[in-house]
């Protein structure tokens, strides 16, 4: 039986420890706040009480932490992932991090006999607990080829998109498309309001047309009940914005849309609403057209 150590059970951290679970993997789980680690106890996980604990028996060890200074920490710490995982052991990092972050684990964990592989996702919490997520992962093709199997449990298409780094580079041009199309549903939302469209059915019609997406499909019904329940934390999305406009600036390339939802993604969490799902970037398209 492969043994997985996981790193980070929160919103999509848990639901994928508990799919590798539920698929027959010995998955042995650990959170800094210790009820998350008894939760996927429960669902066919073990707890583990440190990181060190989770990873020293594990093949193959996945962290899904917030950010890049976290899984900087975790991975590098006196007793963190590579000080403590077996030679040999594919690291997955499943999180949204800085590029160059991953690139430098990459190496680093190769110097210590391990196989770093960048692999964050898209798909949302619902594609967490459904296990089809989508999964754009960096590293060589030996070692995705390894992760397979585990990628496979998590996620539905899993695409090898480049050396180490090339998936987080993927997962910002993720996010620049995600933001703007939530903002342009959360304005076409408000604009229909506005002139007393029969907004359900707008967005019904909407959705078959050239103008349907993802988020027309799962955000528009709880932007309609103004109900922002996190799903995806505004928080999170401006930390990948500010990873995404770095890397345009990087690159050279200009990026005016993605600058301004940036700006207005901002904007919420400077306000205190970094805490509302990402579509509550409705509210502020509310409060500038003066209807909230
Ligand atoms: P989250 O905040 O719900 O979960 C992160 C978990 O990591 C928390 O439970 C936290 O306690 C734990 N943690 C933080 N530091 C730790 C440490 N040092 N040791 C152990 N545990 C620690 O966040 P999330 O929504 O699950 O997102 C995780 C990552 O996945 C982020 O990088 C995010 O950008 C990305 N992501 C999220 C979504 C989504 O819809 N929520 C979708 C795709 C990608």
């Amino acid at each position: 039986m492969t043994t997985v150590g996981f790193i980070g059970l929160g919103i999509m951290g848990l639901p994928m420890a508990a799919n590798l679970a539920a698929a027959g993997f010995d998955v042995v789980g650990y959170n800094r706040s210790k009820g998350k680690a008894d939760q996927l106890a429960e669902r066919g996980g073990r707890a583990a009480g440190s990181v060190a604990e989770a990873v020293r028996d594990a093949d193959v060890v996945v962290t899904m932490l917030p950010d890049s200074p976290d899984v900087r920490a975790v991975m590098l710490a006196e007793d963190g992932v590579f000080a403590s995982a077996k030679a040999g052991a594919l690291v997955i990092d499943a999180s949204t991090i800085r590029p160059d972050v991953s690139r430098e684990l990459a190496a680093a964990g190769a110097e210590r006999g391990l196989r770093v592989l960048d692999a964050p996702v898209s798909g949302g919490e619902q594609g967490a607990i459904d296990g089809t997520l989508s999964i754009m992962v960096g590293g060589s093709a030996e070692d995705v080829e390894a992760a397979r199997p585990v990628l496979d449990v998590v996620g539905r298409t899993i695409v090898h998109v480049g050396p180490a780094g090339a998936g987080q580079t993927v997962k910002a041009a993720n996010q620049l498309i995600v933001a703007g199309t939530i903002e342009l549903v959360a304005e076409a939302i408000v604009f229909l309001e506005a002139h007393g469209v029969d907004t359900e059915a707008a967005v019904q019609v909407l959705a078959g047309g050239l103008a349907g997406n993802a988020i027309l499909d799962r955000k528009a019904a709880g932007m309609l009940d103004r109900n922002f329940t996190p799903g995806f934390r505004l928080e999170l999305h401006h930390k990948d914005l500010g990873i995404a406009t770095a890397a345009a600036r990087e690159a050279g390339v200009v990026i005016p849309l993605g600058s301004a939802v940036a700006q207005l993604v901002a904007a919420m969490v400077a306000r205190g609403d970094g805490g509302l799902d990402h579509s509550g970037l409705l509210k502020l398209v509310e409060e500038l057209s003066g209807r909230a």
